[in-house]
């Protein structure tokens, strides 16, 4: 049996699974593909309404709010943002890789004032002595920075509306959306699969930029046309759709949230008392869906070895980002429990060999 660990695209549920292969071979019976069927169809339509329904449902999306599902992935809405909620200024925390990716974009079209960063220890802690200046558009963050293992699990105070990439922890605990002008994110860490974003905009964020903006980039022609302004990536939003009836049907975002806990608790346990490896992000900033580790300095010679070993009982995409090494196990909302298990057992059974 594999455990899936990997990054991104990532571990979905198995039922999710089975029911999108099947709609490749059957669509809700029409006898044709989903991947080849229109998406103007009758079929196709309730789709991408359930879907859309679900993520306001589940995350408790207040009035006035818009869900669109937009192709091209979390770094296409890095650009997207500042071009639709930038008009002369925005604040930036620099929380990793993905946050500076975001801040690169903004700086094409105004003033990017950088709050705070953690760039200085390889971006293993949160800093969160900053100020955010209030003639700031929006505060951009990045709440879980799935490189690192860091996360920021709650709804920042800020004088100024919030933005958030949520790539790789929306679903997994409730949110106050009231706070956001936006919160975006690639939908293959937690919901899909890869090459398309969700993004949850509040409707009256939107035309304040005095610049144009192409159609494809303007968030209001996706809004107007319900994600359907051109032919957008319809089996992975059917998909989402599949992962969204699952995720209502296991208890929503409070019930990931406890199950998150639960799951990092129990490996980060082991990590703290494994004789063989340490943490690598700050433990107040420890997030519960990347979880980050290394070999201790006596034991960095095993590193390679432990891998195989691990590898051998059926452990999958368990290897750490380049830039912080050692081993990585994400633990997104579809994680079962028993591989969380597996792996603390290959764990203890390794540093028993040595
Ligand atoms: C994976 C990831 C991205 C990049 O997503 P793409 O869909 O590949 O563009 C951005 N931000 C975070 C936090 C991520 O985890």
């Amino acid at each position: 049996m594999k455990h899936n660990f990997c990054a991104g695209p990532a571990v979905l549920p198995q039922e999710v699974i089975e029911k999108s292969a099947q709609a490749v071979y059957d669509f809700a019976g029409t006898g044709i593909s989903i991947l080849s069927i229109s998406h103007r169809s009758k079929e196709f339509q309730p789709v991408v309404d359930e879907a859309t329904a679900l993520v306001k449902e589940i995350l408790d999306v207040p009035e006035g709010y818009s869900v669109i599902f937009v192709a091209g992935g979390a770094s296409m809405e890095f650009c997207r943002i500042p071009y639709n909620f930038l008009n002369k200024k925005a604040a930036y925390l620099n929380t990793g890789v993905w946050a500076k990716k975001a801040m690169k974009e903004a700086k094409a079209f105004g003033e990017v004032v950088e709050v705070a960063s953690s760039a200085e220890a390889i971006y293993s802690y949160i800093p969160k002595d900053y100020e955010i200046p209030a003639d700031a558009d929006y505060f951009h963050f990045t709440t879980n920075n799935t490189i690192y293992g860091t996360e920021i699990r709650k709804d920042l105070d800020s004088p100024v509306p919030l933005i958030s990439d949520m790539s790789s922890d929306i679903f997994s605990r409730p949110i106050d959306v009231s706070k956001y002008n936006c919160i975006y994110g690639g939908a293959q860490k937690n919901l899909a699969p890869s090459g398309m974003a969700f993004v949850i905009i509040k409707n009256d964020a939107l035309g304040k930029v005095e610049r144009q903006i192409p159609t494809m980039l303007d968030y209001r022609t996706h809004i107007d046309n319900g994600s359907m302004f051109n032919t957008p990536p319809t089996f992975t939003i059917y998909s989402a759709m599949e992962s969204l009836r699952w995720l209502k049907a296991q208890g929503g975002v409070k019930e990931m949230a406890k199950r998150a806990e639960a799951r990092a608790s129990k490996l980060y346990s082991e990590i703290d008392r494994n004789k063989l490896f340490k943490g690598t992000a700050a433990e107040e900033d420890r997030s519960y869906m990347n979880i980050c580790w290394v070999m201790n300095e006596e034991y960095k010679e095993l590193e390679a070895d432990f891998m195989k070993f691990a590898q051998g009982k059926g452990m999958v995409g368990i290897k750490g980002h380049r830039s912080v090494g050692g081993f990585r196990a994400s633990c997104y909302n579809a994680l079962p429990m028993e591989s969380v298990d597996a792996l603390i057992a290959c764990m203890k059974e390794y540093e028993a060999a040595h």
